[in-house]
């Protein structure tokens, strides 16, 4: 059966700005951009040429990308003509492949937002539209609250969105812009609407706030339409936007879909998705969500010991998908419950060879739970394991030793006459028989602790280079008589490799040196480095 083509459309550089917090700069957008164009994103919206001086900037220049470059703003202002519109004029002078209008298509939201009439609003998207496509741009409208219009008034949504067919437009994308509608109800509409305008002519644009946005574009696919708007990790105003990708894989891997579909993601683009998906996190500078399914940290991770020894058996008893095809990986946790096939199947994982006999197996696992019930989590704290695992089986070298260090904070006057915080740190370290004193200022005590003690690793130096951190949690435990503290500290080399460690201790200070130490520890082990 010959498989129909699927259109993608990203919006996070749109849309996915509007989130609270995220201010992409032209650098950030150039960038996610072209991770865009290379998963295969069949339309990258840049954002609204006018509107700002980065998304001007931004389409002031021709971006070559191999999907289409796309430009979005509103049609032309009611009670003007389409070449006496300034904003119009902008958006046909961006350097675009494609422009995305949008309008309104709630009689409404034209009367009360807008305070103009429905012909008008007609007239207008028939204006832009015309106006656009003589430019030569490819064109698509965005019909604005098109579900809650048509179930107000079908016949008034349905004219504002064959008015644009009609004209040319390549797609008539409907919008549920407040993100309520439900997705037995878009199938419906967009059933009908289909029936008006050809399926591979319409789209859906679906907003998170019933957290239906994923279901309900895949509702509008089954109804006929066959371009879906999202952003990457569903960034977006308010709930976000219908994330990419959790709809990536699911087009690719489930037969429902992918027997009838082809989209510009490739094989091989799919295995760089958990990636894209970290890298735009680490842009935004926050901690990737664990959970996110196909490409979270825990999507593929099992916990309790019998699922654990039935996956090593065969991964398809536990999994829906195989987590290599996104770049992701498989994970078994080790936890309080954990039986020794977890610690077995973990050892496996990280690539350490273990007889399930071996006494020194048991006596990990004896570790493991006692330092768990003191507060350590070394299921958050894969490196934490996999050096506690090496040091109980083998052998981790002792690459160097911190013999002394001395951390103060001081507030005092700066030059200017302003109180400031100011944290130092000394740290003496001995990497064979040499002696090294390094000092750093940070903004705070474990920043200022972690400068000093990455500054001179002597020979190891350059292993520890490209070494960040990028995600610091502190948490207060009650554990027995006495409150400690959990320091998880997340860290990425210059290959995207991300690790997480952890120290416990009643001193915050003492935690964090721990979870740093084992940072570089681990990057060393992993990069073999020589004794
Ligand atoms: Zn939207």
């Amino acid at each position: 059966m010959a498989r129909e083509r699927l259109y993608l459309f990203d919006t996070t550089l749109r849309d996915g700005a509007q989130t609270n917090g995220v201010d992409f700069t032209l650098a950030d957008k150039l960038a996610i951009a072209a991770m865009l164009d290379e998963l295969g994103i069949d339309y990258v919206e840049g954002g609204y040429p006018g509107a700002n001086p980065t998304d001007t900037e931004f389409f002031s220049e021709r971006r070559h990308l191999r999907g289409k470059f796309t430009a979005f703003g509103m049609t032309r202002r009611p009670g003007r003509s389409a070449s006496n519109d300034p904003g119009l004029a902008m958006l046909l002078d961006a350097q675009a492949d494609a422009i995305c209008f949008v309008a309104k298509s709630w009689d409404y939201h034209v009367k009360v937002a807008l305070e103009t009439t429905c012909e008008e609003n007609i007239a207008s998207i028939r204006d832009s539209v015309r106006a656009a496509k003589q430019k030569g741009r490819e064109v698509l409208l965005d019909c604005e609250h098109f579900f809650d219009g048509y179930k107000a008034n079908p016949e008034f949504a349905l004219a504002c969105a064959k008015a644009a067919y009609d004209e040319g437009a390549r797609w008539v994308v409907l919008c549920d812009t407040n993100g309520g509608t439900l997705p037995h109800e878009v199938e419906k509409i967009v059933g009908d609407v289909v029936k008006l305008i050809p399926g591979d002519h319409v789209g859906i644009h679906a907003h998170n706030d019933t957290e239906q946005a994923v279901a309900n574009s895949f509702a509008a696919v089954r109804a006929g339409a066959r371009q879906i708007q999202g952003t990457l990790n569903g960034l977006g105003e308010r709930c976000g936007n219908a994330n990419l990708v959790s709809i990536i894989p699911t087009l690719k891997l489930k037969p429902e879909f992918a027997d009838k579909f082809d989209i510009g993601v490739s094989d091989a683009a799919l295995k760089k998705l958990a990636y894209a998906s970290h890298a735009l996190d680490e842009r935004l500078n926050r901690a990737p969500n664990r959970h996110a399914p196909y490409v979270g940290d825990s999507a593929f991770a099992t916990k309790a010991g019998i699922h654990a020894s039935a996956i090593m058996k065969d991964p398809a008893t536990y999994e829906h998908v195989a987590p290599e095809g996104i770049g992701n990986k498989r994970k078994v946790l080790v936890s309080e419950q954990a039986g020794k096939s977890n610690v077995l199947a973990e050892l496996e994982r990280v690539g350490i060879k273990a007889d399930k006999d071996d006494p020194r197996v048991s006596r990990l696992l004896d570790i493991v739970k006692e330092r768990e019930t003191i507060g350590y989590a070394y299921e958050s704290a894969d490196a934490s394991f996999e050096l506690l695992a090496r040091r109980t089986l083998g052998a981790v070298p002792a690459y160097f030793d911190v013999t002394q260090f001395d951390v103060t904070v001081e507030q005092r006057y700066n030059a200017v006459g302003e109180r400031v915080t100011v944290a130092m740190a000394v740290v003496k370290v001995k990497v064979g028989d040499q002696d090294t004193i390094s000092a750093a200022e940070g903004n705070g005590p474990v920043n200022a602790l972690d400068q000093a003690l990455r500054k001179d690793l002597g020979k190891y130096q350059k292993y520890i280079e490209g070494l960040s951190l990028t995600d610091f949690r502190v948490r207060i435990l009650n554990s027995g008589t006495e409150a400690v503290t959990r320091v998880l500290i997340e860290s990425e080399d210059e290959n995207g490799e991300r690790w997480t460690t952890v120290g416990v201790s009643a001193n915050i200070i003492d935690a964090s040196f721990q979870a740093l130490m084992d940072s570089i520890v681990f990057k060393l082990v992993r990069s073999g480095a020589p004794v």
